[in-house]
């Protein structure tokens, strides 16, 4: 069984591919960075710096997807939200193309969104049926997932995973938190009534899999826990975990002059639940926030 992985050099793909790997899958990763630097971080993969050398039909079963630019690690200029979109939308695309040309079609395509999608929501619940509110983060995941959607034109069945934000040890949102809230300097974003649609990573890369490995899947997956909390509530139970006060609030403006539009990842949000995977049996390992985060801190 052969698997190409875009991204496989992040956050959540380092974890995937040690996954994918012990459930005997061969891996391919994509990278724009040195080979040897990829297999430090992935383990034994094949390494390819260009899709065209998947040319001459190298027979992948599966692919994933999830490369990217970070979402949050600049403000959103017009030239950043153009870097943010040719990193996925446009590699998508050169991806499907890539498949296109093959000879043996892969049978799946695992590909990144994430509850982004659906603009801010305040407190309504939001399932993989919600309508969006237009926005960017909205607009970037739309042809994201429209993108990697084509592959279906090609007979690949497409699962999209709508992914909330991802709780885990070295990386990820709250890695930045930690420091802050290790001096006691922690505490809620605004009004801190707004829904963190939180997911351990350990239930993304579960999450993912399944996707990969069960035929029924298809569509878009809101890959979220099933319990998701206010930034208020989440704000306390990272304060209770690391045994320190959370009582500093960042002002909203603050945050707004700070950050510009990209306040309104911390600011807006989606009470989101994972009504499909619930549905089509997937259990989470981490349904609760405390053990979630107590693990990610560790
Ligand atoms: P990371 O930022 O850790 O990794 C993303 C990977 O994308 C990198 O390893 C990099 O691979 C590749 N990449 C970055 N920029 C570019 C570029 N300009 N062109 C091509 N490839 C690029 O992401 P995560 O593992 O945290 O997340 C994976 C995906 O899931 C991302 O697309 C992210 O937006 C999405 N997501 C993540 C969430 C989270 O909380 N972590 C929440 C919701 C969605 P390399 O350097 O090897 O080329």
């Amino acid at each position: 069984k052969r698997i190409l992985i875009t991204g496989g050099t992040g956050f959540i793909g380092q974890v995937l591919c040690q996954e994918l790997a012990s459930r005997g899958w061969s891996l391919t990763v994509l990278s724009r960075q040195a080979p040897n630097i990829v297999k430090e971080l992935c383990g034994p993969v094949q390494v390819i710096g260009d899709l065209g050398q998947t040319s001459g039909g190298a027979g992948f079963d599966a692919v994933i997807n999830l490369a990217g630019e970070g979402i949050a690690d600049k403000r959103w200029s017009d030239k950043r939200k153009q870097a943010l979109r040719d990193s996925r939308i446009a590699l998508t695309h050169d991806l499907v193309s890539a498949m296109e040309s093959w000879a043996t079609k892969p049978g799946v395509l695992v590909s990144g969104s994430a509850v982004g999608v659906y603009g801010n929501q305040g407190d309504q619940l939001v399932t993989e049926e919600t309508s969006p509110n237009i926005e960017f983060t909205h607009e970037l995941c739309r042809d994201w997932e429209q993108a990697a959607l084509e592959a279906e034109k090609l007979g690949v069945r497409v699962c999209l995973s709508r992914t909330g934000v991802v709780a885990g040890s070295g990386g990820g949102f709250l890695q930045r938190m930690l420091l802050p809230f290790k001096l006691g300097l922690g505490g809620k974003l605004g009004s801190g009534r707004q829904y963190m649609p939180w997911v351990h990573r350990d239930d993304v890369v579960a999450a993912l899999t399944w996707m990969l490995e069960n035929e029924q899947a298809r569509g878009p997956y809101n890959v979220v826990s099933p319990a998701p909390v206010t930034n208020a509530e989440f704000t306390m139970a990272l304060a209770r975990v690391l045994s320190r006060p959370a009582i500093l609030p960042a002002p909203a403006f603050a945050l707004q002059l700070m950050l510009g539009e990209m306040a309104r990842l911390l600011l807006t949000g989606q009470r989101a639940v994972p009504a499909r995977l619930e549905k089509e049996g997937f259990r989470f390992k981490y349904p609760e926030l405390a053990d979630a985060l107590q693990d990610s801190v560790k």
